[in-house]
């Protein structure tokens, strides 16, 4: 029986892309999600991209007894990747109880089947999110992690705690969590690609439904923050360049390459760009109009972070590739395949 990789959330935004560098990368992959925010079609999708089909349950993670049984059912699993989550940070704040349940539960039962059934290998998906407004740029890994600004951080953060606890108590486990920064952009296929329900709260599809003519006009919320235009920076990464990332993270706790059981990385490139910069980088690209407007801040948005990539670069070999320009053309390439524009 092949060794599988569990990917959870795998027909997920980011999931669905790891998915696909995995099975390029020769390795078998068997995805969990309760697609509770992405469509089943994502799996033929994802067979259309790479030739092959992963293998696909539907179940909640947030139950423990249907997580048991699916690692009675599948004793071929070599290293889980986790990506399950609720994600919306506004929601987040709305319905606290349902983001802790839904996100602790999931990852509590995965480690503890992970003990049970004897899988040692933990890909775990966190954020930048967990360092807050840092007090110095770039943040590196020793950058003191702030409190959370929404229930969604704080699952992020307390995740990372729980992974580290359980890494302590389980020399056999190794685990390695993914400070992401943002994840942006499509396959260049076009066949997956992010697809917010309603209205979107990020910033790229929110550009792409606007330049698509669904959204009147971009709302930059703010442009007297202390940044050289005034609008907030962030670190944009590419999907498919992140989605590397995690099958080198991979290799390297199935190698026994990493040097503790429980590590952590920045996934960023390293470069800050301006909420004005990333929509005339937009524009630039795509040549498309994008109306847009100036409003008032957006409560809990941090002012600027970008990565020192540094760590992910030497210690994990791996680095952002792809341009800001191209990463935005293949956001619209996956925009207008939606949406049946020419
Ligand atoms: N943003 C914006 N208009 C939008 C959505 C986002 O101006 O409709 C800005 C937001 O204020 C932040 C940046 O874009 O400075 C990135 O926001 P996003 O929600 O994509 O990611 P975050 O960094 O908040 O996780």
């Amino acid at each position: 029986m092949s060794k599988l990789i569990l990917v959870t959330g795998g027909t997920g935004f980011i999931g669905s892309h790891t998915v696909v560098e995995l099975q390029q990368a020769g390795f078998d992959v068997v995805i969990v999600d309760n697609l509770s925010n992405s469509k089943a079609e994502v799996v033929d999708n994802i067979e259309k991209i790479t030739g092959k089909r992963p293998l696909f349950e539907c179940f909640d993670l947030s139950d423990r007894a249907l997580t048991h049984e699916f690692f009675k059912k599948y004793t071929n699993i070599e290293a889980i990747i986790h990506f399950a989550a609720f994600k919306a940070v506004g929601e987040s704040v709305q319905k606290p109880l349902e983001y802790y349940r839904n996100n602790l539960n999931a990852l509590m039962n995965l480690l503890e089947c992970m003990k049970e059934y004897g899988v040692n290998n933990f890909v775990f998906s966190s954020s930048c999110t967990v360092y807050g407004q840092p007090d110095k740029l770039p943040v590196t890994e020793t950058t003191p992690r702030k409190p959370a600004e929404s229930p969604y951080g704080n699952t992020k953060a307390v995740a990372e705690d729980i992974i580290r606890d359980f890494a302590h108590v389980n020399s056999q486990a190794k685990c390695l969590a993914l400070r992401y920064f943002n994840p942006i952009g499509a396959h260049p296929s076009a066949l997956i690609g992010e697809s917010p329900v309603g209205v979107p709260n990020n910033l790229v599809p929110y550009i792409t439904q606007t330049a698509a003519g669904l959204r009147k006009e971009l709302s930059i919320f703010g442009n007297d923050y202390n940044t050289p235009d005034g609008t907030p920076i962030r670190d944009y990464i590419n999907v498919v360049d992140l989605s590397k990332a995690h099958v080198v993270a991979i290799n390297r706790l199935i190698s026994g390459k990493n040097k503790v059981n429980y590590e952590y990385f920045n996934i960023g490139t390293g470069n800050g760009y301006s909420v004005m910069e990333l929509v005339n980088a937009f524009i630039k690209a795509t040549g498309v109009n994008l109306p847009y407007k100036i409003v008032g801040r957006r409560a809990g948005d941090i002012e600027k972070i970008w990565a020192d990539t540094t760590l992910a670069n030497n210690e994990l070999g791996w680095k952002a590739e792809a341009s800001i320009e191209d990463t935005l053309l293949s956001a619209w390439n996956w925009e207008k395949k939606c949406r049946n524009i020419e």
